[in-house]
């Protein structure tokens, strides 16, 4: 077991408590009638699926139910670092609440 640091409620936590949501900053069409199958099905279906760090979208739904991004290492699980999703980047004020994989 291992600890993930949820930026709502500004501690760590239990992973029990987490679910992943996926991809982190997916943007939807505007006005899916307007674009192509391509494009709709690309926003629907294709995610990329990197080795090492990916942004992906995480939710403490056993704790305060609220969503916020993780930066996660695909190759060891390792997370880098969390934040809220109003934050557009792990550059911002999230060198702070950096997760790491405190260990219990
Ligand atoms: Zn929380």
């Amino acid at each position: 077991m291992f600890l993930i640091f949820c930026p709502h409620c500004r501690e760590y936590r239990s992973e029990e408590e987490f679910h992943y949501q996926g991809e982190a900053h997916l943007v939807r069409p505007q006005d899916p009638r307007s674009c192509s199958d391509e494009e709709w099905g690309n926003y629907l279906y294709f995610r990329i699926n990197p080795r090492g760090l990916h942004k992906e979208m995480w939710s403490h739904s056993m704790g305060c139910g609220r969503f916020f991004n993780v930066v996660r290492n695909t190759e060891t699980y390792e997370i880098e670092s969390t934040y809220l999703l109003e934050e557009n980047s792990k550059d911002q004020k999230s060198k702070e609440i950096k997760s790491g994989n405190r260990t219990t």
